[in-house]
């Protein structure tokens, strides 16, 4: 028996578990839960971080681990951070960086929810998994599953890109293509587990891929200097990042690693399946399936978020926006960034600059703002 210091807090409701064992969403309103930690580690022990291995796990103070355990881990996370000139000339805005998560394992920022999940499940004794996926966490899930030894069925969309699946089936797992979108997909991954007793690894259907996730703001953070951006724009699919942020940005200002206001969050989403950009525009406090979603960014294409309510607060709270770009545009930017600045941009990375320019066109987002675009995936992955 490991000893863990959190509990599980649920998103929506006032339930609260003990996180021993396996946990799905909240068993009172089926919301997802978020992990609350006992205790958070005092600013002094920043210094201690210079000595630690250069990935996402340097930050395991913060992160599900009990003292004892190690991590199933690709290495993933630490990845850089890098001015984009090009943007900056074409925006007007004075300093905007590009977090290159193209350079993760697997190809995107996907590892690093899924090393966090699939080390809480191992740990609990999982002897299978499965996830619908819009492509890259069904990469992910492959390689961390094999690493754990512990077989994968995948469910994605027939019509995510090529590449994408030769690196699902490459890392060995069993890949079952569906007619229709990732809420399809999650319909019939939640059928096999209840067959087989697979674990299914959602986003938000387990509460462990934010605290993953998370490991963007704290890398952000210390890579700034502990200073944090004024905006950070994100490209939203299922929200994990941007809600993982969210989360740990408060973490970080309540355990006095950091101060002052914290940054905007802006949800960038495709014209074609929007329903972030839909609610928040309403004012509503949740989303709305949307109909029909279409995009080639595949990783946007989740037509109703598990945590939209959550997402929708994360950008409220901060005075940030939810803005939609067209498919050309962002095919457009994706190449036109990996031409001009050598990154290999992917077409949900590209929305984020069509969305800054829009931004900022619209007066939303200052010239004098600094600025952090995720690229979340590699774009080879996707040609
Ligand atoms: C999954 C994915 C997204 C969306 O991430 P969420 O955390 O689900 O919002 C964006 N871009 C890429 C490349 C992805 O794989």
């Amino acid at each position: 028996m490991t000893s863990i210091n959190w509990d599980l807090e649920c998103s929506h409701c006032s339930a609260t578990s003990s996180a021993d064992g396996l946990h799905s969403v909240c068993t009172d309103c089926g919301d997802p839960w978020l992990v609350r930690y006992h205790d958070a580690p005092s600013p002094a022990k920043k210094s201690e971080l210079a000595n630690r291995p250069w990935d996402m796990w340097r930050y395991r103070e913060w992160l599900p681990l009990a003292p004892n355990e190690s991590p199933v881990t690709l290495g993933e996370g630490m990845t850089p951070l890098l001015r984009v000139p090009s943007v900056e000339r074409l925006t007007g805005v004075r300093t905007v960086w590009v977090k290159d998560e193209g350079q993760n394992p697997c190809g995107s920022f996907k590892a690093r929810g899924l090393s966090a999940a699939v080390t809480r499940a191992v740990g609990a004794g999982v002897k299978a998994f499965t996830i619908p996926t819009a492509g890259n966490a069904g990469v992910a899930l492959a390689a961390y599953g094999t690493r754990a030894g512990v077989p994968v069925t995948v469910f994605a969309p027939r019509t995510t890109p090529d590449t994408i699946l030769r690196q699902i089936r490459l890392f060995g797992a069993e890949l079952i293509l569906l007619d229709g979108h990732i809420g399809d997909c999650g319909n019939a991954a939640r059928q096999l587990a209840s067959e087989i007793g697979a674990w299914d690894v959602s986003t938000l259907r387990e509460p462990y891929r934010i605290e993953g996730k998370k490991t963007l703001g704290l890398e952000l953070a210390e890579q700034m200097g502990w200073q944090l951006p004024d905006c950070i724009l994100y490209p939203t699919g299922g929200g994990t990042g941007l809600i993982g942020m969210w989360k740990v940005f408060r973490e970080l200002r309540d355990a006095g690693w950091v101060s002052g206001k914290l940054p905007r969050l802006f949800s960038v989403q495709a014209d074609g399946c929007a329903p972030v950009v839909k609610a928040f525009a309403q004012g509503n406090d949740a989303t709305e399936p949307w109909p029909d979603p279409q995009t080639v960014a595949s990783g946007l294409r989740v037509p109703s978020p598990l945590g939209g309510r959550i997402i929708l607060e994360a950008v409220r709270e901060t005075n940030g926006d939810a803005v939609a770009v067209s498919d050309e545009d962002l095919s457009a930017a994706s190449v036109s960034v990996a031409a001009s600045e050598g990154i290999d941009v992917c077409p949900e990375g590209g929305a984020t600059v069509v969305a800054l320019q829009k931004l900022v066109d619209q007066g939303r987002i200052a010239p004098a703002e600094s600025v952090v675009l995720f690229n979340t995936g590699a774009g080879w992955l996707y040609r």
